[in-house]
């Protein structure tokens, strides 16, 4: 069926554990509650200063497994060179026409790193391009073959765009309780052992790892406290809430 969808949610990111580390517990959520879910990572993490493409491809690999999504690809744009490029816009569309998510998940589009605030942008394009009809994809390079260049001639534009906010000074439009999830989450993260295991490469640039369990619960803890649960990630939506019955909106006001 060419339209029916891989994955209903489809969380991108410039690098491979940028989703562990700021939407992998909303996953886990959605996995539990039987709604499919995909990540699509925009590098392959070649310019990192800790292990190699490939290692981090089976630790990404790992993660997956870990967070329960049904499908992770990672393109070939350059490591710490994320561009706004039509090029680049192709390559997340053909991904969206194969993948057919409801909901994209993209990183919030201020932060430090230019590839996490140039991907919401290229994100966000590729998401409004991939609606468009007369944008024909037909025989591209990546699905040559199979249903996937079948797929990636068929518009499909999501629903929904998240943006996923637990690094941006900004109060979030709401969080998702994840506190049943926490604890894998972090395993999620720590899949990424080239990273994040303790060792002398780079030792005065990353955390340690005992570091990052306390960095990583207590920021969940804080936007957690926000809304009244335990732990949670915290979100941006452009739109703004619509609400049918406000006797069940939730989290306390006094
Ligand atoms: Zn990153």
């Amino acid at each position: 069926m060419a339209d029916q969808p891989i994955a209903e949610v489809l969380a991108i990111a410039a690098h491979r554990d940028d989703v562990e580390q700021t939407c992998g517990g909303t996953l886990l959520r959605m996995h539990s509650l039987g709604v499919s879910t995909a990540i699509l990572d925009l590098t392959r993490g070649e310019a990192g200063t800790r292990g190699s493409a490939d290692e981090r491809a089976a630790e990404a690999a790992a993660a997956a497994t870990i967070l329960g999504v049904s499908w992770r690809q990672a393109l070939d744009i350059q490591d710490g060179r994320v561009e706004n490029t039509w090029e680049n816009r192709l390559k997340i569309v053909e991904v969206l026409r194969l993948v057919r998510p409801r909901v994209v998940i993209l990183p919030y589009w201020t932060g430090r790193h230019p590839d996490h605030y140039t991907s919401a942008t290229l994100g966000y394009e590729a998401c409004f391009l991939s609606g468009l009809a007369n944008l024909k994809m037909a025989g591209t390079e990546r699905i040559e073959t199979g249903s996937g260049a079948e797929r990636a001639k068929h518009p499909h534009r999501p629903f929904k765009i998240l943006y996923a906010s637990l690094y941006a000074d900004v109060r979030p439009s709401f969080v998702v309780d994840i506190t049943p999830f926490i604890e894998d989450r972090h395993r999620a993260l720590m899949a990424y052992q080239s990273q994040y295991a303790n060792q002398s490469a780079g030792s005065g640039l990353f955390v340690p790892e005992e570091e990052i369990r306390e960095r990583t619960f207590s920021e969940a803890r804080h936007y957690g406290t926000l809304a009244g649960v335990r732990y949670a990630e915290p979100f941006v939506q452009k739109e703004i809430g619509l609400v049918d019955d406000v006797t069940l909106i939730p989290v306390q006001s006094l």
